[in-house]
């Protein structure tokens, strides 16, 4: 059948659907960036605060401000906002169609549309997933990028802005002349600080062409910081074929892991959905999860992933399954990483590390060790240095941390262990590549990248065990060297 209202009750039993009468939803929240990670994550949270019966006028309106979303626009009309969920989880898969998006403003070039909507004082709530890179941060310091050309446009033409964040400013001016009130505006993008990032580039730009309303949004306007966590892969041949042998015809269907998290801070200045009683996290400490999230899950996945493309293992999965990167991973994870690792409420480093075990380990999820391998340049040092200082500075084990650096900088060689090529997975991979081939003679070469490891290069025994390490990678191999790591 294809999806649509009508169909929802012919679907097989064993599919959930709403169990509230969409009819009597009204909308709250405008989501920019109508993205499969919306659909699976923050969308499937609202729904199920629906099915309890609960805030039914904080529905969801679906946006875009790039042309490509009209397309996801049309298939989602044409099925009444209706979505797929697919959850992967070794044991089966559990399918679920979820109702609380129940409408999509035109895509336009000028967003004349989208502000509006905006403007519209039920709506309390704006949030977004337009991507990490996405917010116009310059990333030499970290500052707002005013140069570029986006928001040089939207500074000069504040009323027909191509960017969501001048389509926010708009709308803002609008409810402020008309005496409406702000509304929230919510990153759910994967950036640690999402809420500050939000807040530095729409104040940027509301005062490059309008301080005085600058001045309001920074008085009235509140942009609370969240930590988002849930593996949602594209969708593909693969994904509505699944769907279709339930017996769903869904245009754009979402498969996601069989975990989810969302830490957000309660700073919602024209009122939120109760979250929380469906398993979202508020507090006024999200720094600590995303310090947990960061230092464990994303600098893992480099651990992993890694050794796995010197052995030519497509998949995270696949290197969970490989003895010697599995036990390379739970050491690291557990003798130098956990250490720098507070505890937060209901999780113990200890515990997040078996919770991400069995995440990466999951066989359905098809996430390619050459996507996580990319751009070690940034994740690196935005993941795994901040640890090596930790660790220097208050004198914890540095070998396995020393061991990972080489095994990033025999990899960055430019080919696997059995002689393939690696193709460039890096913006900056020449330059790697040539420092990488230098540290083969001499190591200490690879950490004196100053704008990488900074004074890291400077401790001795950290430049003596990543010496000693890489000399063993080039001469004995990846394997002999996590052997001689775990004693295995
Ligand atoms: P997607 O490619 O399915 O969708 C991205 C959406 O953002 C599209 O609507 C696109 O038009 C829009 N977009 C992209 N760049 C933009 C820009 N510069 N300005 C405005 N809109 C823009 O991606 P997704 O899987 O939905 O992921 C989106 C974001 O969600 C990620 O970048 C990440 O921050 C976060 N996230 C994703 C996952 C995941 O597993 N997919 C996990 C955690 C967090």
């Amino acid at each position: 059948h294809k999806l649509s209202n009508e169909t929802l009750s012919s679907l097989d039993n064993a599919i959930r659907v709403p169990r509230y009468d969409r009819a009597t939803l009204s909308p709250g929240i405008v989501h920019i960036g109508l993205g499969n990670f919306h659909r699976g994550h923050q969308a499937w949270y609202l729904h199920r605060l629906f099915d309890a019966g609960v805030d039914l006028d904080w529905a969801i309106v679906g946006a875009g401000v790039r042309a490509g979303d009209a397309a996801m626009r049309d298939r989602l009309l044409a099925q009444d906002c209706l979505t797929t969920l697919i959850e992967l989880d070794p044991s089966g898969h559990r399918i679920e169609v979820t109702g609380s998006m129940i409408d999509f403003v035109p895509v336009e070039e000028d967003n004349g549309a989208l502000i509006a909507q905006m403007a519209d004082p039920a709506i309390r709530i704006v949030a977004m997933t337009v991507t990490e890179g996405g917010y116009y941060i310059a990333p030499a310091d970290g500052a707002f990028d005013a140069d570029h050309p986006d928001i040089q446009h939207d500074a000069a033409n504040p009323d027909a802005p191509h960017t969501a964040f001048g389509a926010i400013i708009a709308a803002l001016k609008a409810r402020r002349d008309a005496g409406h009130g702000p509304f929230t505006c919510q990153s759910c993008d994967n950036l640690q600080g999402n809420g500050d990032a939000l807040r530095q580039t729409v104040l940027g730009l509301a005062n490059l062409s309008d301080p005085e309303l600058g001045a309001w949004i920074e008085e009235n306007v509140t942009f609370p910081n969240s930590m988002v966590d849930c593996i949602v892969p594209a969708t593909g041949p693969n994904e509505l074929a699944l769907a279709r042998s339930f017996g769903i015809d869904d245009a754009a269907p979402v498969t996601h892991e069989s975990y989810r998290q969302w830490v957000i801070e309660d700073k919602f200045c024209a009122g939120r959905p109760q979250w929380e009683r469906v398993g979202a996290t508020i507090t006024d400490d999200v720094h600590a999860f995303e310090a947990m999230k960061i230092r464990m899950l994303n600098a893992g996945h480099q651990v992993i992933a890694n050794p796995g493309e010197l052995l030519s293992i497509g998949t995270i999965a696949g290197c969970m399954a490989d003895p010697s990167i599995n036990a390379l991973f739970m050491k690291l994870e557990r003798e130098e990483i956990a250490p720098h690792v507070d505890p937060v409420p209901g999780m113990t480093p200890e515990a997040y590390i078996d919770l991400i075990e069995t995440r990466f380990s999951n066989p359905e999820i098809i996430d390619t060790t050459r996507r996580v391998s990319f751009d070690g340049s940034s994740r690196h040092p935005g993941f795994l240095h901040p640890i090596i200082r930790d660790a220097i500075a208050k004198g914890t084990p540095i070998q396995g941390l020393a061991l990972i650096e080489a095994i990033w900088a025999r990899m960055c060689a430019g080919t696997r262990e059995d002689g393939s090529v690696i193709e460039p997975n890096d913006p900056f991979w020449d330059d790697l590549t040539a420092c990488a081939q230098e540290a083969k003679t001499r190591p200490a070469a690879w950490l004196e990248q100053e704008h990488l490891y900074g004074d890291i290069a400077e401790n001795e025994a950290f430049v003596a065990a990543f010496t000693e390490w890489l000399d063993l990678l080039w001469s004995d191999g990846l394997r002999r060297a996590i052997s001689r790591y775990t004693g295995a």
